[in-house]
């Protein structure tokens, strides 16, 4: 994620920012742009502050605040790229469903915020009645049928309510000994899923990913039981990056997938704050990074792990002196780097559509400039900057040879798959 600046007086703002701080001018983001606009009403619309004959409205959701995003006035949409995908939202009224699906719709704003930046194909169901991307977000209605399972099927993602709930989404994860459980990695994981059925399954590369992921073809419900039963088989960490991971290849391209999506935007946002990475205690290069580039145009995925280690044992490290869980606790193994080259190549395969940028090696901001300037006048509505939060637990990135390695305190590994206990909630 990039830092963004107001256009009207400079001062740093971010990504869910809906007000500018400082000089109170509304801000509106702009897909299509990477911009932040700072915005000032004129009549029913919003000019953009930089460039005056552009003209924009907010999202329908932005009266929930649950968007910031804007749309071009003279469109016929009333929801803005992010939210054009929603299919069911839940009861605003019943109890805390506003609450959570304002978080929900934090984690997927980011969610489409790479997505666009990676400039994969986003169709809707208006688009594709049949396999468009949309979400359901359900509560639980106790006494009413059965719970709502997270998942995806053929583009439809659900997502129930009570994961937003922290103290829910944290019972979960140690129930299903997960080292991490994020309503972004919910949306990453379960997109990864859609990616799958587009780039993979419709666009000729089955064979391909099964020469990779495995036979997706073995029974994917007697694949379920047996991960639960049995737990990940021996050593699995050699060759997939979660347990869950070693369920089905489908959820070990899902899992991938969400890594992968977490990997880029991840460094993007060290590049944006223009992270350089020099241990003192070693010399070892494996160890050093300076994060300058846009992940998104990186010609390789070896240039993205190469700048990843280095980012996640730095993160880790400063996360254990703070006494919270490691930001990153996986080990990106050489057959799951494969794994997400994979990945990486189909995207930037799928995206030999959009123009060939050079990877921009550049410090600080990346992004495409919009126009020239005027000053300040008066606002719209609220919300302020959510704190900016990582994730959860245990580590290694297998830091090289003469590195320090960070040494686990006994109880962080994550423990073995529940043991009879039915599988809640779990992705699928
Ligand atoms: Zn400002
Ligand atoms: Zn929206
Ligand atoms: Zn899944």
């Amino acid at each position: 994620m990039r830092l963004f600046k107001c256009q009207s007086c400079g001062q740093t703002v971010f990504f869910e920012n809906r007000t500018c701080e400082q000089c109170g001018h509304a801000l509106g983001y702009l897909p299509a742009a990477t911009q932040l606009l700072a915005l000032e009403r004129q009549g029913e619309f919003f000019a953009a502050v930089k460039g005056q004959h552009l003209k924009f409205r907010y999202c329908e959701n932005a009266s929930q605040d649950a968007c910031n995003w804007v749309i071009p006035a003279d469109s016929p949409d009333r929801f803005c790229a992010a939210c054009r995908h929603n299919r069911t939202i839940p009861d605003l009224a019943a109890g805390n469903n506003r609450v959570a699906w304002q978080r929900m719709e934090f984690a997927k704003h980011r969610l489409f915020y790479t997505l666009i930046a990676l400039r994969l194909p986003l169709k809707n169901l208006v688009d594709d009645p049949k396999g468009g991307l949309a979400f359901d977000f359900l509560a639980d209605v106790p006494g009413a049928g059965p719970k709502i399972l997270t998942g995806h099927e053929e583009g439809l993602i659900t997502i129930n309510l009570n994961e937003a709930d922290h103290a829910e989404r944290e019972r979960l994860r140690t129930q299903m000994g997960e080292p991490y459980r994020t309503l972004l990695g919910h949306f990453r994981h379960e997109v990864g899923h859609y990616f799958w059925n587009v780039l993979v399954r419709d666009a000729g590369r089955l064979e391909a990913c099964r020469a990779v992921f495995g036979d997706d073809s073995e029974d994917y419900a007697a694949a379920l039981k047996r991960h639960y039963a049995e737990g990940p088989p021996k050593g699995w960490d050699q060759n997939y990056i979660s347990a869950y991971a070693t369920a089905h290849p489908w959820e070990d391209f899902a899992e991938t997938w969400a890594h992968y999506l977490h990997i880029v935007d991840t460094l993007e946002t060290a590049s944006a704050f223009g992270l350089r990475i020099h241990p003192a205690a070693t010399r070892n290069r494996a160890l050093h990074a300076d994060i300058d580039f846009d992940p998104h145009t990186a010609v390789s995925m070896q240039e993205l792990v190469d700048a990843w280690l280095p980012l996640t044992f730095a993160v880790n490290s400063l996360n254990r002196s703070m006494g919270q869980p490691d930001l990153y606790p996986f080990v990106v193994s050489a057959e799951v780097v494969r794994k997400l080259q994979f990945i990486h190549e189909m995207v930037h395969a799928h995206g030999s559509a959009r123009e060939v940028s050079a990877p921009v090696r550049r410090k600080g901001f990346f992004g495409r400039v919009i126009r020239g300037g005027q000053p300040p006048s008066q606002p719209p509505a609220p919300p302020g900057p959510p704190p900016i939060r990582p994730p959860e637990e245990t580590p290694e990135i297998t830091p090289p040879e003469d590195a320090p390695p960070v040494e686990l305190p006994p109880d962080e590994m994550p423990p073995p798959p529940m043991p009879d206990e039915p599988p809640p909630l779990r992705l699928n």
